[in-house]
């Protein structure tokens, strides 16, 4: 079978194309810029890349840059979508909401053009699960009925967020009107080893608390690891009876309790130590995992996607 992955070169999809290779399928790989060694070169590397990964030039805002790659394709997996932190973007509009959700359209487009019959895959977020501002009792389980409140975000400037939240209502409504079949996983903050050379915005989250930058982040996020979101989105494919979305989330936690893991598994490590501000810190939730492990995936414990981060980030040199 063939299948396609968007932004195939990111921390993600590097894992997904790498799975999607050892379960024998043919992976057609889009990439902005196939001709940078540093965006491909781990792709190329992967066992069997040689005889069935085929890499493509796409653009998300490029129209049409897609037809070619996902006609004839079993499955598509979207997962190209830039992730950078809030308050990095000088203009949020060009810079994340309009790759996210017109790069979305524009997959979902060449989808319908084509002579394309399978599904779509498409790496959304808990981020277009959880944010809806409104008051929730201690420790709320949230669950795959919910929507982030794209106005709620805007309010409060988390233009990631918004970014991922109206990229996957557009790709919900297309699929409504244009009868295509698709999945959205929604991940949270995704964590584990990489494969790839460049430091993507997760895994940096992890690094910055290790790296003597003195403050970590006053902020209660879910976490989960790059190869269990990864297993996610196979069986999404794989099992006919997959449907709708898939929250995955192993466990939610502040920043200090991450600390605190490393302190206590590498106690020698010089760590962020203090708050980044005075305010209480944000309360806990849950995310039910009733959907995802009904389609099989299984959740490593938090410890060992921090130890496997911690020690890949070695091994890559970003730790000094
Ligand atoms: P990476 O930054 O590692 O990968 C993002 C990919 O998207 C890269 O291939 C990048 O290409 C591509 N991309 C970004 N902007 C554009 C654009 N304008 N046109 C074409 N391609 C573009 O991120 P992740 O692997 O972490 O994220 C992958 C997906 O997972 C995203 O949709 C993200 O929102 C989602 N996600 C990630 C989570 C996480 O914690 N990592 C959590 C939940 C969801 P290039 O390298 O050329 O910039």
């Amino acid at each position: 079978k063939v299948v396609c992955v968007t932004g195939a070169n990111g921390f993600i999809a590097t894992w997904l194309v790498k799975v999607l290779l050892q379960r024998g399928y043919t992976v057609r790989a889009s990439v902005r810029d196939p001709c940078n060694p540093k965006k491909t070169d781990h792709l190329r590397n992967l066992d069997g890349a040689e005889e069935r990964l085929h890499l493509f030039k796409a653009d998300l805002l490029e129209e049409g840059s897609f037809d070619e790659i996902v006609d004839g394709c079993d499955c598509v997996f979207h997962t190209a979508s830039p992730f950078v932190n809030d308050s990095d973007p000088v203009d949020p509009q060009a810079e994340l909401i309009d790759p996210a959700v017109k790069g979305t359209l524009n997959v979902l487009a060449s989808c319908k053009k084509s002579s394309f019959v399978g599904k779509v895959i498409i790496t959304s977020s808990l981020a277009a699960v959880v944010v809806d501002g409104k008051p929730k009792p201690p420790n709320f389980t949230y669950d795959e009925t919910f929507f982030s409140d794209p106005q709620f975000c805007e309010q409060i400037k988390m233009w990631y967020v918004l970014s991922k939240t109206l990229a996957e209502q557009a790709a919900w409504k297309f699929s409504k009107e244009n009868d295509i079949n698709i999945i959205t996983i929604n991940p949270a903050m995704v964590i584990g080893p990489l494969l790839q050379p460049t430091l993507n915005t997760s895994s940096a989250a992890i690094l910055k608390l290790i790296d003597g930058t003195p403050a970590f982040p006053n902020v209660t996020i879910g976490w989960v690891d790059v190869r269990d979101v990864v297993m996610a989105h196979v069986l999404a494919f794989e099992s006919p009876s997959a449907n709708g979305r898939y929250c995955l989330n192993e466990e939610v936690a502040h920043f200090s309790d991450i600390v605190k893991i490393i302190r206590e598994m590498y106690p020698h490590l010089k760590l962020a130590d203090k708050c980044a501000d005075d305010k209480p810190f944000p309360p806990y939730y849950q995310v039910s995992k009733e959907k995802a492990k009904a389609l099989g995936v299984e959740f490593r414990p938090l410890k060992t996607s921090i130890k496997d981060t911690i020690e890949s980030l070695r091994e890559k040199g970003f730790v000094t």
